[in-house]
């Protein structure tokens, strides 16, 4: 049996709602709530993506812009990444 680390009460690994704290559980903290896997694709995947393109596709430059949104986008998937290995986890 699991626990909520903020109330430590006993949740079931079903849960994604304390049921005693309403602690939520998630990929992601997002305007003050837990976000499931779509949000963590659409902002890990697709807000990089939309930074990056413009520059591919219109600019053709390589210039610092370019290197500040690529590193930009490549922080994004990182983290993205780094939730997926970790895990939903619980958010309050
Ligand atoms: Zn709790």
């Amino acid at each position: 049996m699991a626990h909520c680390p903020y109330c430590l009460s006993p949740v079931s690994k079903k849960d994604v709602v304390c049921p005693a704290c309403g602690a939520e559980k998630g990929y992601l903290y997002f305007n003050r709530r837990s976000r499931g896997l779509v949000f963590l694709f659409a902002f890990g995947l697709l807000i990089p993506l939309a930074v990056v393109l413009p520059f591919l596709f219109y600019f053709q430059g390589m210039g610092l812009p370019f290197w500040l949104a690529a590193t930009v986008a490549l922080g994004l998937a990182i983290f993205t990444i780094q939730r997926l290995v970790v895990g939903p986890t619980w958010y309050r």
